[in-house]
């Protein structure tokens, strides 16, 4: 066992930190505040080979791993934390399970654009009744010559992407479940009013009416669900990763802050009220850090495992959160202002103990994992 990154791993990190620096850090605290998503760092970082890190180099990508795009955007998220949301969708979400499951056209007509920093996708799952329990979607693919009809809402993407990956149902039950691609503009395809979530960031509802999907964009039939959701454990590393990031974001700023604000004549750093809340903070954060190259390196170039996902993101989020809330405290009253971006994590890293599996559902998962048994959520079918 080796806790050490290699010489080529500390290399790459050097040169994602020095392009971090040089073309994310000037505009960073605006970025942050931008409801939109930042476009204009999506093509510097195409121009840079940081989409489609973990990708093959026959579709495009750079033939990396999981960890080298880890280690991507931890660097980028460190610089300037509203740019590693471009990593995390150039590299972990709907990307990875694009140039897994989509034919040679799809990825020519979908994926290429994305790694060329040209467009953006969001993954459109989550429904007005059907949140936690994504498996009760009802949203229906309804056959229609060689292609579909597809009906229904969605609620929290990003309104303002190009391309969706719209979670379907073609049949009854998880087996009925697939997805398939719908562009911006498709006829029938309206996106709602944008309003806000409390990180700043803009959501819509997305509504469906009779949408046709032609045969060439369906992306999974019957059966895809377990497929996506392999896929969606390589989101939900980015989402470990980012929330973590952000948290050591907090925890860099409130030691500097420390190390130079004086109150009562002495430094901040020495009182033993804060030092034990950094000595506290830096303890979860390698603790988490572990767990989440645990589940990177693993997977190498493949999707990580369920078990180490699951107990990644639980440690990463519940991390993150806890240690931008905790620095914001040792900064007072300016850790509360916009003047710094120590607010803005604080309120990044708590939407992400709810977006991408729930803390709680992540838990759900590892009480399976303990105990060797489902405990299904759902109440009994009569006569159970
Ligand atoms: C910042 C952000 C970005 C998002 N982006 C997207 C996106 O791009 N695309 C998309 O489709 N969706 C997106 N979502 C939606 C997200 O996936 C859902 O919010 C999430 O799955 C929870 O669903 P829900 O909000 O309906 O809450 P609910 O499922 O209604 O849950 C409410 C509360 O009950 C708890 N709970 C539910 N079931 C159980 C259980 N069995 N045991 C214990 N506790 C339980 C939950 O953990 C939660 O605390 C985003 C959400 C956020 C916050």
């Amino acid at each position: 066992m080796d806790f050490e990154l290699t010489r080529e791993q500390e290399a790459f990190q050097d040169v994602v930190r020095a392009f971090a620096r040089r073309e994310l850090e000037p505009r960073a605290l605006e970025r942050a505040h931008a409801a939109e998503y930042p476009r204009e760092v999506a093509k510097k970082m195409a121009g840079a080979g940081l989409l489609g890190i973990t990708i093959p180099e026959a579709d495009g990508g750079q033939g990396g791993t999981l960890m080298d795009a880890v280690l991507a955007i931890e660097q980028v998220a460190l610089v300037c934390p509203r740019s590693a949301d471009v990593v995390q969708e150039g590299n972990f979400g709907a990307i990875r399970v694009l140039a897994q499951f989509a034919s040679a056209d799809q990825k020519r007509r979908f994926l290429a654009p994305l790694l060329r920093g040209e467009e953006i996708i969001a993954v459109a799952m989550t429904e007005p009744d059907a949140g936690s329990a994504t498996t009760d979607l009802a949203t229906t693919a309804t056959p229609d010559g060689a292609g579909f009809r597809v009906s229904g809402t969605k609620v929290f993407p990003n309104p303002h992407a190009d391309q969706y990956l719209v979670y379907v149902r073609y049949g009854p039950g998880v087996n009925g479940i697939g997805s398939v691609m719908v562009r911006r503009g498709a006829q029938g395809f309206t996106v709602g009013r944008p309003a806000k979530f409390m990180s700043g960031a803009d959501w819509a509802p997305l509504y469906f009416d009779n949408v046709y999907v032609p045969p060439e964009d369906v992306l999974l039939r019957e059966g895809g669900f377990k497929k996506q959701i392999a896929g969606f454990n390589a989101e939900r590393i980015g989402n470990a990763a980012r929330s973590l990031a952000f948290g050591r974001y907090c925890f860099n700023a409130a030691r500097d802050y420390a190390r130079t604000r004086k109150q009562f004549g002495r430094l901040l750093c020495e009182f033993q009220g804060l030092q034990w809340k950094f000595a506290d903070m830096k303890t979860k954060i390698d603790a988490a850090q572990l767990l989440l190259y645990r589940a990177a390196t693993n997977a190498d170039r493949g999707f990580p495992a369920a078990d180490e996902t699951t107990i990644a993101k639980l440690m990463c989020n519940q991390t993150g959160f806890e240690v931008a809330s905790e620095a914001m405290q040792a900064m007072g009253g300016l850790g509360y202002t916009q003047e710094t971006l120590v607010e803005y994590c604080f309120r990044r890293t708590r939407g992400w103990m709810i977006a991408g599996g729930s803390i709680e559902m992540m838990k759900n998962r590892l009480a399976e994992i303990v105990f060797e048994r489902r405990f299904p959520q759902r109440p009994p079918r009569r006569g159970e």
